[in-house]
């Protein structure tokens, strides 16, 4: 069979990765959502939605101040890193925003 288009080629490919996806890593399936993103022109950072999740305090806005500490009394406290929202402006849009002239 040589009639397959290279359409029917790439959806092959597609589901092929997605099937793969699925049964492997979350490792690969973040590569294949970088893969989608660019594909589809989104942000790479953060997919379009212009937040970067928290990775100190797993985008929660508050962090263990104690992890090495047994005691269940710790109090969570507030993340210092995002301070307490969970996650940043991705500064790889809000940082290069059109109209804004940066000079480097
Ligand atoms: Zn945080
Ligand atoms: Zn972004």
């Amino acid at each position: 069979m040589e009639s397959i288009t290279s359409n029917e080629v790439a959806g092959f490919a597609v589901g092929a990765l997605l099937l793969a996806a699925a049964l492997a890593t979350p490792k690969v399936d973040a590569f294949i959502a970088r893969e989608q993103r660019r594909d589809l022109k989104l942000c790479m950072e953060c997919g379009g939605v212009t937040r970067i999740p928290c990775a100190r305090c797993k985008a929660r806005g508050t962090i263990n101040q104690n992890i090495f500490s047994f005691d269940d009394s710790n109090k969570p406290t507030t993340c210092p890193a995002c301070r307490g929202r969970g996650n940043f402006p991705c500064p790889s849009c809000c940082g290069n925003k059109p109209g804004s002239s940066s000079s480097s």
